[in-house]
């Protein structure tokens, strides 16, 4: 594990691991400099298959949904914290589902459920995505029903 602070790439001690559904998040010392950092590592993959609209299945992609929350959250005041938990509630929501195998756009509803809770600005942007508008009229739609 490099530290980020004085770049040795020796032994570092965890301090704090904390475990979810989706990974870990170690706090570690380093032996060289004596800095803490923190290190995430994610599951890459639920054990849930996602069947697409063109009706082709793939593994549930974690790291692709995560990517899609990030930049939905870009320069908007969540934390990575926030989005980690987000995207656990995702995932255990999807698994709560009991099925094998869960179509693409019930993610995609769970996951704007919850960034409508998190930041409607990340919301309106993942849904311009997801829903993929083709005309500023869907879009103004959207933004309308988010005004009610
Ligand atoms: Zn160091």
């Amino acid at each position: 594990m490099k530290c980020p602070y004085c770049n040795a790439d020796n032994e570092s001690k965890v301090v704090d691991s904390r475990s979810s559904r989706e990974g870990v998040r170690r706090r570690r010392e380093c032996d060289g400099c004596g800095k803490r950092f923190t290190t995430y590592e994610y599951i890459e993959k639920a054990n849930i298959i996602v069947v697409k609209r063109d009706r082709r299945r793939e593994e549930f992609d974690i790291v692709k949904l995560r990517n899609g929350v990030n930049i939905a959250c870009a320069k908007r005041p969540v934390s990575i914290d926030e989005i980690q938990a987000l995207i656990e509630n995702v995932v255990r929501k999807t698994e709560a589902l009991g099925l094998t195998e869960v179509e693409s756009s019930e993610i995609g509803n769970i996951v704007m459920d919850e960034l409508y809770l998190l930041d409607q600005i990340a919301y309106i942007r993942f849904a311009s995505v997801y829903r993929d508008f083709k005309t500023v009229e869907e879009f103004v739609k959207q933004i309308a029903t988010l005004v009610q």
